[in-house]
């Protein structure tokens, strides 16, 4: 079946699309935790942040870039939002192609995990 988010980048599994430039992709949270609740992914298949080397470090920079586009798309850019990357299964990672959480829309994303 591949990799569900290399299939929403292609278009074969339906997706919001909210913003998508040469490299990167983002899209609404099928499950939303938050008013705001998007994922931005990059073209390129990465597993997590395991797989970043020095010769393709520029994932992180084109993922950040979209970040601060979907913010500003969305208009939580001033008020300000979270971004969270769960890496590996610890870090509740479910979904193995590397993505970045953006998450806002209220006054406050409350406490920075649940103790
Ligand atoms: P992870 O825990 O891997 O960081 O987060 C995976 C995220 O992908 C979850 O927030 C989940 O709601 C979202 N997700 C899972 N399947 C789909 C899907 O088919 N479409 C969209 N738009 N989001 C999905
Ligand atoms: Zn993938």
């Amino acid at each position: 079946m591949g990799c569900l988010f290399c299939n929403i980048i292609e278009g074969k599994i339906p997706s919001k699309k909210i913003f998508e430039n040469d490299r990167v992709f983002a899209f609404e949270d099928i499950n939303p935790q938050a008013p705001v609740h998007a994922l931005v992914v990059h073209k390129t298949h990465t597993k997590n942040l395991d797989e970043l080397t020095p010769e393709n470090s520029h994932i992180m920079g084109d993922l950040f870039m979209g970040v601060k586009e979907v913010a500003r798309i969305r208009g939580i850019d001033a008020a300000g939002y979270r971004v969270i990357i769960n890496n590996g299964t610890a870090g509740g990672q479910v979904i193995w192609h590397l993505h970045v959480h953006v998450m806002g829309g209220k006054p406050a994303m409350g406490p920075m995990i649940i103790p």
